[in-house]
């Protein structure tokens, strides 16, 4: 298992779900992690939770939809840890609605996240792994960023485009040292769901859309995202899809 003391994670959407219980399990491992999110409160007081694991742990607030911002972060890991070892590009929206209610405010709310936030990142990041030929870009795509569903075309779109940006960026870099992974979990129990303000699909979640699946916790994604990165440095783990056993 690697030595993960004296190594930096930054994590973006790491004020609950996925990114939380991503930054816990480097955190216990020993390595310096960044939490990056708009709520700093919410970062607060994970860093609070957090501070009693061996890791040293700072907090950041970006808004992903900022270049300069998401530039800041990047910037703030290197002054503070020395280095980037992992950029974990995994703050996402999914505002789910069906496309005859144009609530375009949230399909341009979307792009700008899902998929700008992470060419932000990568942006920010790679010229700094490059020069050091050394480093991990991870992505959430999805489920979604392989199979569209009702009310989804804009949501699985952004994540089609996440993991296509994300296997673009592997082959370009694959003489390089930098490893790429694109992290895509089925259906995860987070907060993701309470941004949707279309009433036709709060109505067709309500009749069961999820019915019979059990929803991953996120530490399984976390697990995922370990996973990756402790791989031998000779070994890219492309994509790893996880889902619910139950999910089909
Ligand atoms: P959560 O809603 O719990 O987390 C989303 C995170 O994204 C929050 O930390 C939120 O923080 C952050 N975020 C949203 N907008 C911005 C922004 N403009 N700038 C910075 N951060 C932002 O949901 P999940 O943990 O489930 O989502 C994490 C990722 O996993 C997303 O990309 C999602 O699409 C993906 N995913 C989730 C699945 C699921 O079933 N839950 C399945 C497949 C993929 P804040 O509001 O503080 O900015």
């Amino acid at each position: 298992m690697a030595n993960w003391k004296g190594k930096s994670v930054v994590i973006t959407g790491a004020s609950s779900g996925i990114g939380e219980a991503t930054a816990e399990r480097f955190v216990k491992e020993g390595a310096n992690v960044v939490l990056a999110a708009r709520r700093e409160d919410k970062l607060t007081e994970i860093q609070d939770r957090l501070q009693q694991y061996s890791g040293d742990i700072k907090i950041k607030s970006t808004d992903v939809t900022s270049q300069q911002e998401v530039e800041d972060l990047i910037q703030f890991v290197i002054d503070e840890f020395n280095q980037v070892d992992v950029l974990f590009n995994n703050a996402g929206l999914m505002p789910l609605s069906f496309m005859k209610n144009t609530k375009v405010d949230e399909w341009d709310q979307m792009v700008d996240v899902n998929i700008k936030g992470v060419l932000y990142g990568i942006a920010a990041v790679l010229p700094h792994m490059l020069e050091r030929n050394e480093g991990h870009i991870l992505t959430t795509s999805s489920i979604a960023g392989h199979e569209v569903m009702p009310s989804g075309a804009v949501y699985c779109g952004t994540k089609f485009a996440a993991r296509v940006i994300m296997e673009g960026l592997s082959k370009e870099i694959a003489k390089s040292n930098v490893r790429t992974t694109t992290i895509s979990p089925g259906v995860v129990e987070t907060e993701l769901l309470d941004t949707i303000s279309d009433e036709d699909v709060k109505s067709m979640l309500k009749e069961g859309f999820f019915e019979g699946i059990t929803s991953l916790d996120s530490a399984d994604i976390g697990d995922a995202v370990y996973y990756a990165v402790n791989q031998p440095k000779n070994v890219d783990v492309s994509e790893i899809i996880v889902k619910p056993t139950n999910q089909g």
